[in-house]
C-alpha cells in the first residue's frame, strides 16, 4: 500500500485521472492540478490546484499545497501534430513548455524535499520519444527530453530519490481520439492501429496507472533511471 502524499499533474481527465484514482485506492493522499477549474466529478478526497505546470511559480504552488510529497507523477502533456517546417514558435513554446519545462519545473520544486525525506518520481514519456511518429516532430522531441531528464534525475538525485518513466502506446483518451480524428480516414487509422497490437486491444488509462503504481511501490525499490514501454506489444511488432 502507498503512503504519504502523491502529486499527479493533469489529473482532471484521461491517464492522469486513472492514476489519481489508483493512487488514492492505494492509500495515498493525492493532489492534482489542471489549467481549468476542478472537475465536478473528481473524488472529493482528492485536492485540486488550478495551475499550469509550464508557468513560472505554479510548480512551487502545487508543491506547497501538497506539503511533503513522497511521490510525483508528471503526467500533464500536450501534443501538436505537425512537422518541423509546419511548426511555429508558438507550437514549440506550447509543446516544449508543458512537456519539458513543466516536468523540469515540477521536479525542481519537489526534489529538495524528496532528497531530505526520500521519494519517487514517475514521468509519463511516450513510445514517440523512442521512435518518431510521423508529423509529431515537437511532441517526439519533447518526450525524448522527458526520458533524458528521467535518467539524469535518477543519477543525480539517488539514492534518496528514484526516478522512472512510463512510455505509453495508444491509450484511448481525448488526446488519442484527437489524433485519430486528424487522420484522412479515422476509422481506417483506428483499424490499422489495432492490427499492430499483439495483445489484441488498445490501451486504457488504467493500464498506465497499474505501471505507475508498481513503480511507486517498494516492489520497485531496485528500479531507477528506466523507461518502461507499455504499448500492448506494438513497438515489439514493428
Ligand atoms: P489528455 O489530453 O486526455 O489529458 C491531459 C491532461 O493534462 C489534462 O487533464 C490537461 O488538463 C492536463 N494538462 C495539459 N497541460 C497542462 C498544463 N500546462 N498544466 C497542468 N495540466 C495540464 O491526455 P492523456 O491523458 O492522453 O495523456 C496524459 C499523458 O500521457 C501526456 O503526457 C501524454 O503525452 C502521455 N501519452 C499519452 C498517450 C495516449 O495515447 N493517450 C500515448 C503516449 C503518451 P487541462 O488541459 O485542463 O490543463
Amino acid at each position: 500500500m502507498g503512503s504519504g502524499v502523491a502529486i499527479v499533474t493533469g489529473g482532471g481527465r484521461g491517464i492522469g485521472r486513472a492514476i489519481v484514482a489508483r493512487l488514492a485506492a492505494e492509500g495515498y493522499k493525492v493532489v492534482t492540478c489542471g489549467r481549468g477549474a476542478r472537475p465536478d466529478d473528481l473524488d472529493t478526497a482528492v485536492d485540486w490546484v488550478q495551475a499550469d505546470v509550464a508557468r513560472p511559480g505554479d510548480a512551487e504552488r502545487i508543491n506547497e499545497a501538497a506539503g511533503d510529497a513522497a511521490l510525483l507523477v508528471n503526467n500533464a502533456g500536450v501534443q501538436v501534430e505537425k512537422t518541423v517546417t509546419e511548426s511555429s514558435d508558438t507550437d514549440w513554446d506550447a509543446v516544449v513548455g508543458v512537456n519539458c519545462r513543466g516536468v523540469f519545473n515540477m521536479c525542481r520544486a519537489v526534489l529538495p524535499g524528496m532528497e531530505r525525506r526520500g521519494g519517487s518520481i514517475v514521468n509519463i514519456g511516450s513510445i514517440s520519444g523512442r521512435a518518431a511518429d510521423p508529423s509529431m516532430a515537437l511532441y517526439n522531441a519533447s518526450k525524448a527530453c522527458v526520458h533524458g531528464l528521467t535518467r539524469s534525475i535518477a543519477v543525480d538525485h539517488g539514492p534518496r530519490v528514484r526516478c522512472n518513466a512510463v512510455c505509453p502506446g495508444w491509450i484511448m483518451t481525448e488526446m488519442a481520439e484527437d489524433a485519430f480524428a486528424l487522420a484522412r480516414d479515422p476509422e481506417a487509422a483506428r483499424r490499422d492501429a489495432l492490427t499492430r497490437h499483439p495483445v489484441g486491444r488498445m490501451g486504457t488509462p488504467e493500464d498506465i496507472a497499474n505501471m505507475v503504481a508498481w513503480l511507486a511501490s517498494d516492489a520497485a525499490a531496485y528500479v531507477s533511471g528506466a523507461c518502461f514501454t507499455v504499448d500492448g506489444g506494438m513497438t515489439a511488432a514493428s
